[in-house]
């Protein structure tokens, strides 16, 4: 365990965020499940590692690591089956026992949640000792090892806590953030994966340290929106995209194939920010120009091409039962639009092992052609409902007259 040990007087008017990540959660919750996993190198998963226990951790063994090759890694890895009811469950119930130190708590997956602890000093004290009963309570109650990081924003806190793994805390004194940052690795930041982190290494960069003396300044790269603030979930924003395309009948083929576009361009946008949302909301426009909106929420977050395009066509069907039967101009439509609101961060493995079979096959062919349009470009490869529908001729005619984001 990591100690950063300073001497912190809660400083007036400084806020105090807190990040708070359960560690190796899918494993840890097996091995609460199941005593005679724990202390052993366990695998969640089979063909390929969906989360690993930190007893397999040292041996190398990753997420997306292939069955194959972890077994090489660690002969005497055990690979387990996942109970992803049981990882909601007991995730939810580590959430409530966030909620009992502050109101302002923002979940930013299943398993981890960013927390504003400014106004809970005077209840529970300075904020290093708000995290060490934090994860006192979660052990006792739930049974599972949490870290937390505390610091004075966000970024700042999620890079602390990656650093009290395993089962540590870690607080970044606001006077002396630069001395703690820089010898960091640069991954360590938020929102820079591999690919980044290559380019990086590529121009000399491997610390924080030094991205922050090249051109290159580390909080520009980082999501530095609003880093301070703790928003209490559901969290605002949306993405979405919309179609006109002149006097129409709402045939299925070209809802279908409207949709299916539509529904690739926000899924995309979605799983390349690493998020999924919640909310799907349709438009349609009829030829009188009257616009109908249609929305519905579901339980599990959606980020694939096919479950955002059945949505959208079922919600479509229901906006359309509001065309006025004697009105002429209600037969046809002029515009489609879908967005997708309630959004939350879901790194693409927990998407993979949250949804039901059918989503995570869905995502895992989605991941597939996101990772060839970006070699290829977008017009390489689509659905065959989007790539092959008579529209396909006539591509020109979705006109996008905007995408939103916020
Ligand atoms: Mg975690």
């Amino acid at each position: 365990m990591f100690a950063y040990t300073a001497v912190v007087a809660p400083l007036a008017g400084v806020p105090f965020i807190l990040h708070a990540d359960l560690d190796a959660f899918y494993a840890s919750v097996e091995q609460l499940l199941d005593p005679q996993l724990r202390g052993r190198p366990i695998a969640v998963g089979g063909g390929v590692v969906l989360a690993a226990s930190y007893e397999a951790k040292r041996y190398g063994v990753q997420g997306g690591m292939s069955g194959v090759r972890a077994r090489q890694l660690c002969p005497g890895l055990t690979f387990v089956h996942g109970h992803f009811s049981e990882y909601q469950r007991l995730a939810d119930e580590v959430m409530a026992v966030f909620a009992d130190f502050t109101p302002a708590v923002q979940r930013i997956s299943i398993d981890e949640a960013f927390l504003d602890v400014s106004g809970s000093i005077h209840l529970f004290g300075p904020p290093p000792a708000i995290a060490q009963q934090l994860r006192a309570r979660v052990r006792e109650q739930v049974g599972l090892p949490v870290s937390v990081g505390v610091a004075r924003t966000k970024s700042l806190a999620k890079i602390a806590s990656q650093v009290a793994k395993p089962d540590g805390m870690v607080l970044i004194d606001p006077e002396h953030e630069r001395e703690f940052l820089d010898p960091l690795p640069v991954g360590l930041i938020w929102g820079i994966g591999p690919v980044t982190r290559q380019q990086l290494a590529d121009r000399g960069i491997h610390t924080i340290g030094q991205l922050a003396d090249s051109p290159w300044h580390p909080l520009a790269t980082a999501p530095t929106d609003d880093t301070r603030r703790v928003r209490a979930n559901p969290r605002a924003g949306s993405v979405g995209a919309q179609s006109a395309f002149g006097r129409r009948f709402p045939t299925d083929e070209l809802l279908t194939s409207v949709l299916g576009h539509l529904a690739d361009r926000v899924a995309g946008r979605l799983r390349a920010k690493q998020r999924a949302g919640r909310t799907v909301t349709v438009r349609v426009r009829f030829a009188s120009m009257r616009a109908v909106t249609r929305s519905r929420t579901t339980a599990d977050p959606i980020a694939t091409n096919l479950t955002l395009t059945e949505m959208a066509l079922a919600l479509v069907r229901q906006a359309l039962a509001d065309a006025s039967p004697t009105h002429v101009d209600e037969h046809q439509i002029s515009l489609l639009a879908i967005s997708v609101s309630k959004l939350v961060d879901q790194p693409a493995l927990q998407l993979q092992l949250l949804g039901p079979n059918t989503d995570s096959a869905r995502w895992a062919v989605d991941h597939s052609l996101d990772a060839v349009r970006q070699r290829f470009g977008r017009a390489a490869v689509g659905y065959a409902g989007v790539a092959l529908s008579p529209m396909r001729s006539v591509p020109d005619e979705f006109r996008e007259l905007a995408e939103h984001e916020l």
